[in-house]
């Protein structure tokens, strides 16, 4: 295909002139052809220039009529013979080698024996024509698609651009057709919009990059003036199309889109000036609404970014003298109307502040100096914080185009933050200041650090100031015996970028402050050290608080050790880690001896046993016990110690250790035996009266049976039966004086010696045996449960039957002198025993009338009697109670309706 070729020639260089109405009958050099024709209108002979292209189409040669050479159809009506013909003007299309057409114009003349048809080709003219015509409809169409692409919403402008290349494929018949742009800065080219021809090969799609290819079309693509050397481009293969044509669009900003025309055969009535005209119409309004689209985001963007930031412009025309401001801004200012004027304008801002802006402002106006000031916006009382705004403006063109923009920017979180900092800088100065410490830098300078800042704390803590430092000075404050200190500090300091030493400065007045020097070295991005900083801590009082706690402390250690107390530490299992020189002596050994011997190896077994579960019922909320301990030491036979525990955790609440105190109370113990052993004596001679009583009675009966048996022996009317009874009598009444000798033994014995386990039946017994006959012999009727359990208690059995021993003989006195008042009284004395769980409790009830109450809490009291004086002693019950509590129990009083009731509770003991 030859599209830029002229296949045919012209008939003439004016292809718009008229035809000539009358031209020569001869064949001239200027027709194309001239066909001889006989009457019937067959052709005799071809001449002419074009005469070699025309073939005809049908018929045999010699009969070939002139229809024979004209393409079918082309010719309205060429009827009848050349005579008829004649005075018409014939526009014929003649069938040329190759499919071509030869467009002709002509009429007949009559020529020697036939018919001359002269002929002039008219496609030029033919051509131009429908050139005419189509660049008309490329017109049309042109403002049509630019009218749509104006109008459309946005959303349908791809739709819209899409439907457009369609149709400019469907009017001339271009199979592909695609639309090139580029965003703006970026190198590569992209195709918008695409169409393609059903059943024409799928060359291009939508969004598909073509890389900088295009570029490469135009020799200068970006400049302006390039537009004119731009020549559309005839491509071959390129793109994938197999030929096509490429036409660049350009306006304002340069080349910014290409239409992309795929075809196999080109429209040879589209000239290139239409192409480039559809071209325009097509990317100039999609560019403009492109644009605009990019322009109304970035608008967005910049209006949300204003709103976020609170910042806005705003500008001062001298025209109007009215300062205009950003819709957001005025929005956020909450201004009245825009344009404000300028008075209306500074309104916004706080009375304290306005002066400085409006005097910035009329600077900047007259003399075109930079706007530059921080201000408040002046807001109705309580409305919350203040913004605070920044305000820059500048004079911007000249002469008439003179104006000044500006901007404003929201810095109230800044201002509100460096307000803040301020404060806590205020603060933290005024800290430093009250604080006994200083805040230092030393610059690093050839290897030494010089003082190169205090904090303003130095001078009322050490009365010295920053040019005193410099120099020697610095060393010399430091205590001689620490100037060593300071050296090392420094050297490790440099050497690992931090330190921490305690050392002594001079201050002005002489007097040497403890310093604890806390410092950092600082160093650039190469590791070269710039600086140290640091802090001193004047702690001085704590130096000398820990120096006196020291010293308190050995105070202590010789307290502890000097004390007559033992004291000492155990672990859980009695190893002693610890003791003091009292203990020491005791377990005669030496203090340093102690730690690593068991406690428990002085104890017996049970009593160690004893020990281990007292200690075991320590606990964090419990942990100190006190009690009485019994140990065999080395020289003596028994000591009796007065132990107190203490407990000491860890955060687990796990026994660590025990700290003891204790005290020898062997001294105590006997005395208080000894009164026991004295009461008892008490009760003794109290009861000798009774036993002569009692002893007299078997005597007196011994003795009458032996009168009369010797009355009668003289008389000589003895019987054997009556000696036999008597002498039995006597031996009965001698075996009841002898038990009553047997219990009297009893007391005589000292209840030194350890516990024993034994049965409290034996105890009432014994007490009973004792005392039965002689309440009896007073009237006073004894009821007795004794216990029937064989159950065992802890102690000594002679002092248990003591003690209720003494509390008959109190129930049996209270009784008697209860009668005295009134003699119709009947005396009771209840004595009972019962096993309750894990004790025993053995009670003595009388019908005496009870205990005044307000002298029930004193009766325990030792001497306390409300017998006359040398008849009661007071000891009986606190000596009772001293024996109860002995052995684990307890002695307990109280009213009942009748009299008084004694309780005695004893713990029951295995086995
Ligand atoms: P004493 O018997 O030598 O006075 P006690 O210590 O045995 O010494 O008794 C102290 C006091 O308790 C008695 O003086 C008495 O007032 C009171 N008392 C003891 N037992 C009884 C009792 N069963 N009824 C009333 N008072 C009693």
């Amino acid at each position: 295909m030859n599209l830029g070729g002229k296949p045919f020639g012209r008939f003439s260089g004016r292809a718009q002139d008229p035809l000539p109405e009358h031209r020569a009958a001869q064949p001239g050099k200027d027709t194309a052809l001239h066909l001889l024709l006989d009457h019937q209108g067959r052709v005799l002979e071809v001449h002419g220039a074009q005469r070699f292209g025309v073939q005809p189409v049908s018929g045999a040669d010699t009969t070939r009529l002139l229809l024979d050479y004209l393409v079918p159809g082309s010719t309205q009506a060429l009827e009848g013979t050349p005579a008829d013909w004649l005075g018409h003007s014939l526009d014929l299309d003649f069938q040329c080698a190759g499919g071509a057409v030869l467009h002709t114009r002509g009429w007949v003349q009559p020529h020697a024996d036939g018919w001359l048809l002269q002929l002039l080709d008219i496609s030029d003219l033919r051509r131009e024509g429908q050139q005419a015509h189509n660049r008309e409809l490329c017109m049309q169409l042109s403002l049509s698609l630019a009218r749509q692409l104006r109008l459309c919403s946005m959303a349908r402008l791809p739709q819209v651009t899409q439907e457009s290349l369609q149709r400019i494929g469907e009017q001339w018949h271009v199979p592909c057709i695609a639309l090139a742009l580029r965003e703006e800065g970026q190198p590569d080219w992209s195709l918008f919009s695409v169409y393609q021809a059903p059943g024409a090969a799928h060359l291009w799609e939508v969004g598909q990059s073509l890389g900088s290819a295009l570029d490469s079309l135009s020799g200068s693509r970006h400049s302006g003036q390039a537009a004119a050397n731009e020549q559309p481009f005839q491509f071959r293969n390129l793109l994938g199309a197999t030929d096509g044509l490429c036409m660049p669009y350009h306006d304002q900003r340069g080349l910014c889109a290409w239409l992309l025309l795929g075809f196999s055969t080109r429209p040879v009535l589209m000239r290139e000036s239409d192409w480039s005209h559809v071209c325009a119409a097509l990317a100039g309004p999609l560019l403009e609404r492109l644009r605009e689209q990019q322009q109304a985001e970035h608008r967005e963007r910049v209006q949300a970014l204003e709103g976020l930031l609170g910042t806005g412009w705003w500008e001062w025309s001298p025209a109007t003298e009215q300062v205009q401001l950003a819709p957001q801004l005025a929005e956020n200012l909450s201004a009245p109307h825009t344009p404000l004027t300028c008075n209306a304008w500074l309104a916004l801002f706080h009375p304290a502040d306005r002066d400085e802006l409006s005097i910035r402002f009329d600077e900047l106006i007259e003399h075109g100096k930079d706007l530059m000031v921080v201000a408040r916006l002046d807001l109705p009382q309580n409305a919350g914080q203040t913004p605070w705004y920044r305000i820059q403006g500048q004079a911007v063109g000249a002469g008439s185009q003179r104006r000044i923009v500006g901007f404003m920017l929201d810095v109230s979180e800044i201002k509100r933050q460096q307000l803040q900092a301020t404060a806590a800088h205020a603060r933290l100065d005024n800290l430093i200041a009250s604080s006994p410490a200083v805040i230092y830098v030393q610059r690093y300078e050839k290897g030494a650090l010089v003082p190169a800042f205090f904090s303003a704390s130095l001078q009322p803590l050490l009365g010295w100031t920053l040019a005193e430092s410099q120099g020697a000075g610095l060393i010399e404050w430091i205590h001689p015996d620490d100037r060593e200190q300071y050296f090392d500090r420094t050297r490790q300091l440099l050497r690992f970028g931090s330190a921490r030493r305690r050392y002594r400065l001079r201050d002005s007045k002489g007097n040497y402050h403890w310093l604890l020097d806390e410092a950092k070295l600082l160093r650039d991005d190469l590791g070269l050290p710039i600086e140290a900083v640091g802090l001193w801590l004047d702690v001085t009082e704590a130096t000398e608080t820990t120096e006196r706690v020291r010293r308190s402390e050995e105070r202590y250690r010789v307290l502890v050790e000097d004390s007559p107390a033992m004291i000492c530490r155990y672990l859980p299992d009695l190893t002693l880690t610890f003791g003091n020189q009292p203990l020491a002596a005791y377990l005669e050994c030496t203090p340093q001896a102690l730690p690593g011997v068991n406690l428990g190896s002085w104890l017996s077994t049970e009593q160690r046993a004893e020990f281990m579960q007292r200690i075991a019922r320590l606990t964090p909320q419990n942990p100190v016990s006190t009690a009485e301990i019994s140990l065999q030491l080395p020289g003596h036979e028994y000591a009796w110690w007065v132990w107190s525990d203490r407990g000491v955790f860890d955060a687990q609440g796990q026994l660590l250790e025990v700290q003891a105190v204790g005290r020898d109370n062997t001294d105590v113990r006997r005395s208080q035996q000894q009164m026991t052993q004295s009461a008892k004596m008490a009760t003794l001679g109290e009861m000798a009266t009774g036993l002569a009583h009692e002893i007299n009675q078997p005597l007196n009966v011994m003795r009458m049976a032996i009168a009369n048996m010797l009355k009668r022996v003289s008389n000589g009317d003895v019987e054997h039966d009556y000696l036999q009874d008597k002498l039995t009598r006597i031996d009965a009444q001698i075996q009841r004086a002898a038990r009553v000798v047997d219990h009297m033994r009893v007391f005589g014995r000292r209840s030194e010696v350890e516990q024993q386990a034994f049965n409290p039946a034996q105890a009432l017994e014994g007490a009973l045996a004792l005392l039965c006959e002689g309440l009896r012999g007073k009237g006073i009727e004894l009821r007795t449960e004794c216990l029937s359990d064989a159950l065992q208690v802890r102690g000594h059995v002679d002092q248990l039957e003591q003690v209720l021993i003494n509390l008959l003989i109190n129930a049996r006195d209270a009784l008697m002198s209860k009668r005295e008042t009134d003699p119709q009284f009947t005396p009771w004395i209840a004595l009972t025993a019962g096993a309750g769980d894990n004790s025993v409790r053995v009670t003595v009830e009388d019908n005496a009338g009870g205990i005044d109450p307000r002298l029930l809490e004193r009766i325990f009291e030792p001497f306390f009697t409300t017998k006359p004086v040398g008849l009661g002693t007071g000891l009986g019950l606190s000596v009772s109670y001293g024996i109860i509590d002995n052995m684990g129990g307890r002695l307990s009083v109280s009213n009942t309706g009748h009299g008084a009731r004694f309780c005695v509770e004893l713990p029951v003991v295995e086995g």
